[in-house]
């Protein structure tokens, strides 16, 4: 299964990646994922990409097609993967279409996750993070089972730095104006499947499921 998922900031694209890697075995190819472990490592990308998260904007297209190119090489691609947070730009999406060209492979499926901007807001300010696993919480729609604490692996959450409203609302705005048109650009391919973000995570889940055993 080859995979994006598309969506505004907040609207459970991660949620939903973590459940449908388990039931494909394929990777998970988070850019926002692979940029924070750099800055966390205090790394050349790292130090390159900071201050853009932190002001809510895209990092520049050159920083990160290389990156995606080369992570779908990595032989765990070979039965599929899902992106997540990437492309977020029409022209990371035509560089992605070239590359999948020339490896000679096709996406199945572009899932695009909708969702009203006040509910965005409220998820994403609500986010907790585990420091160790990645595990994701919200601390009203999905808390953990002891306050600050993992439920996976007993580990401290956080809440990221671009969780701060002004920052959502900067991200959101970048989405309307910079990654919305990649739903059209998708749609003319014919392999967008439209998914209603406010549902449960588990209805949601579903919902992509049935989709994409159709
Ligand atoms: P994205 O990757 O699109 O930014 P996340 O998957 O990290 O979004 O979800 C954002 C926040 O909303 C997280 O705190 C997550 O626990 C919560 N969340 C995700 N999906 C749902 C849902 N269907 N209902 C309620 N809360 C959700
Ligand atoms: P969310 O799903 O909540 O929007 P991400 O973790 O996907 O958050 O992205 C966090 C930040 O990382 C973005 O605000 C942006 O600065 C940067 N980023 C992630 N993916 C890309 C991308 N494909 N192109 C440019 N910037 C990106
Ligand atoms: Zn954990």
């Amino acid at each position: 299964m080859r995979l994006i998922l598309l969506g505004p900031p907040g609207a459970g694209k991660g949620t939903q990646a973590s459940a449908i890697v388990k039931r494909y075995n394929i990777p998970h190819i988070s850019t926002g994922d692979i940029f924070r472990l750099n800055i966390k490592e205090n790394t050349p990308l790292g130090k390159e990409v900071k201050s853009y998260l932190d002001a809510g904007i895209l990092v520049p297209d050159e920083l990160v097609v290389d990156i995606v190119k080369d992570r779908l090489k990595k032989s765990d691609c070979a039965n599929g993967f899902i992106l997540d947070g990437y492309p977020r730009t029409i022209n990371q999406a035509e560089v992605l279409d070239k590359e999948l060209a020339k490896m000679g492979i096709e996406l199945d499926a572009v899932i695009n996750i909708f969702l009203d901007v006040q509910l965005l807001i409220e998820r994403a300010v609500g986010r907790r993070l585990c420091k160790n696993c990645g595990a994701t919480y919200h601390i009203k729609f999905h808390p953990p089972k002891q306050d600050g604490i993992c439920d996976i692996c007993g580990r401290e959450l956080y809440q990221r730095d671009d969780d701060k409203e002004e920052t959502v609302k900067k991200r959101i705005e970048v989405y309307l104006t910079q990654t919305k048109p990649l739903i059209e650009y998708y749609k003319d391919k014919d392999i967008l499947v439209n998914i209603d973000g406010a549902q449960s995570i588990e209805d949601t889940f579903n919902e992509i499921i049935n989709a994409l055993e159709k």
